[in-house]
């Protein structure tokens, strides 16, 4: 009995153990790690999006209050109300993204969507008239998403909305199969052709968040929110993992 016992402790162990031993080196640092792609001390150093404008987040180079608004906004109001992006896309935040796209690693996406959540339930409790009545992922394309085996939009809108009971959409916006290649066109093309690449069901909730994982240019973002607005949206926001400095 107490042979069994013992042996039922060390597989216990063996398996505890196994489940917790350092996998792999730390993305940033190259130290061994114990999950998701960081060890504590560069986690701890995650470059979090502070100093950002209010209306779309973009990371500023002075501190910012929270009445900050960026120039690009002044000079052409976003079709967007909001914009949630808690990481700044820098090292390693930027490494960690593209593992978790591009290689399949969709552990080292797991830090950064945490932080999101975090912050979008903080945000929806202290203005609750805020909260969306539906999460739109941004689409993929059906031959790239096919390619890749996923949408890491979808993936991040799947774990928000479990944390904040919002229903999330894969059918209100869809990405059409066949547009012109981006690069032969000029800006005020390129702007046209990204909104014929999306088409709208249907009417669309009065408020909709839109669910992406890096805020570049804000090009895609824009258009997402002005198709959204034209279909009948009043409120919309974009919540991110990151967004890039200018
Ligand atoms: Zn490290
Ligand atoms: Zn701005």
């Amino acid at each position: 009995m107490i042979k069994c016992l013992k042996s039922l402790s060390t597989q216990l162990k063996l398996k505890v153990n196994s489940s917790f031993r350092p996998y792999g080196q730390c993305v940033a640092c190259l130290a061994g790690f114990r999950g998701h792609g960081l060890c504590d001390g560069c986690f701890g150093d995650l470059p979090v999006n502070v100093d950002q404008c209010r209306r779309c987040a973009l990371p500023l180079a002075m501190p910012a209050g929270d009445s900050m608004v960026c120039g690009d906004c002044i000079r052409q109001l976003p079709p967007f109300q909001r914009v949630i992006a808690p990481w700044r896309y820098e090292f390693p935040v930027n490494r960690l993204i593209s593992r978790y796209k591009y290689s399949g690693q969709r552990a080292l996406g797991k830090p950064l969507i945490d932080g999101l959540v975090r912050q979008v339930a903080e945000e929806m409790e202290r203005e609750p008239g805020r909260r969306p009545d539906v999460l739109v992922p941004s689409p993929m394309h059906p031959a790239r998403q096919r390619r890749r085996g996923f949408n890491q939009a979808e993936d991040i809108a799947e774990s928000v909305s479990r944390a904040i009971g919002v229903p999330w959409s894969v059918t209100l916006v869809r990405r059409r199969q066949k547009v012109a290649a981006q690069s032969e066109l000029d800006r005020a093309q390129r702007l046209a052709n990204l909104r014929q690449a999306f088409s709208v069901s249907g009417p669309s909730p009065g408020r909709v968040a839109i669910i992406d994982d890096v805020i570049t240019t804000g090009a895609t973002a824009r258009t997402l929110a002005s198709v959204l607005s034209q279909a009948g949206a009043r409120h919309v926001e974009i919540w991110a993992l990151a967004r890039t400095p200018l």
